[in-house]
């Protein structure tokens, strides 16, 4: 893993801005920093500015766990090209899949939220997350939470997150699926994607040297992403250097 920011580094932003890019980010812990309640998550203004900056000269997307309509009103002063919502299975327009798939899991989480303090349903439709971060006790509550899906009779696909488990159909897309499919409609020949959660390395396993440039918030050696920014605020930096290269 290398610091994407770092002078020896600086040819893959150059191809960015000068080659035909896609530049998608995650939201939550990337864009912007990780709040405890998350209904209060927000771009910090200085990300916010340059962001808006940065969605009039790329086209852009933003691909995150929480439903489109929520991640689309926390953008609102950006004109984001596309915006996917659920690890990429809300792509806006058409039909829900897999919804009814998660019937059981619904039931069996809401009972289990009635059992144990601390712990929230988040049901988004297309997936449901079960936070723990309330919790006392949060091993106790990731286990609890793991037992209980276990029980179900029809599987279901599992992410863990920042105390969250999120909850999705067995089948359907993710964000790495999103990502390869918004970038052969831009016909992009490149494309950035930052995230910083486990959720992401979907789109960091897809590989593609030469065609996609990931990067991981925080550096992980267990991450499957080729570069690291060293914290959520040196997005900042990311953004900014992005701008300057295409308006130079
Ligand atoms: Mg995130």
């Amino acid at each position: 893993m290398k610091n994407l920011l770092l002078p020896r580094h600086a040819e893959v932003l150059t191809q960015l801005a000068r080659g035909r890019a896609l530049l998608a980010f995650d939201f939550d812990g990337t864009l912007a920093p990780i709040v405890p309640a998350r209904e209060t998550a927000a771009l910090r203004s200085s990300t916010r500015a340059l962001f808006a900056q940065l969605c009039r000269l790329f086209p852009t997307a933003v691909i995150s766990g929480r439903g489109r309509g929520d991640v689309r009103a926390r953008l609102a002063s950006a004109k984001v090209k596309y915006v996917i919502g659920n690890h990429g299975l809300e792509q806006g327009g058409e039909p829900t899949r897999g919804k009814s798939s998660l019937d059981a899991a619904r039931r069996c989480l809401r009972e289990l939220t009635t059992r144990m303090a601390g712990l929230e349903l988040e049901d988004k439709g297309y997936s449901l997350a079960i936070h723990y971060r309330g919790a006392s006790r949060k091993q106790a509550a990731r286990a609890a939470i793991r037992a209980a899906l276990a029980k179900l009779e029809k599987p279901v696909r599992t992410m863990a997150g920042k105390c969250v488990v999120n909850v999705l159909p067995l089948t359907g897309a993710h964000k790495g699926d999103a990502l390869l499919e918004l970038q052969a409609r831009e016909r992009a020949e490149l494309a950035l994607y930052v995230g910083d959660d486990l959720n992401d390395e979907d789109v960091f396993r897809l590989g593609k040297p030469g065609q996609l440039v990931t990067v991981r918030v925080g550096r992980n050696p267990r991450s499957a992403a080729s570069f690291f920014l060293r914290s959520q605020r040196d997005v900042d930096g990311l953004l900014e250097r992005l701008v300057g290269l295409r308006t130079r």
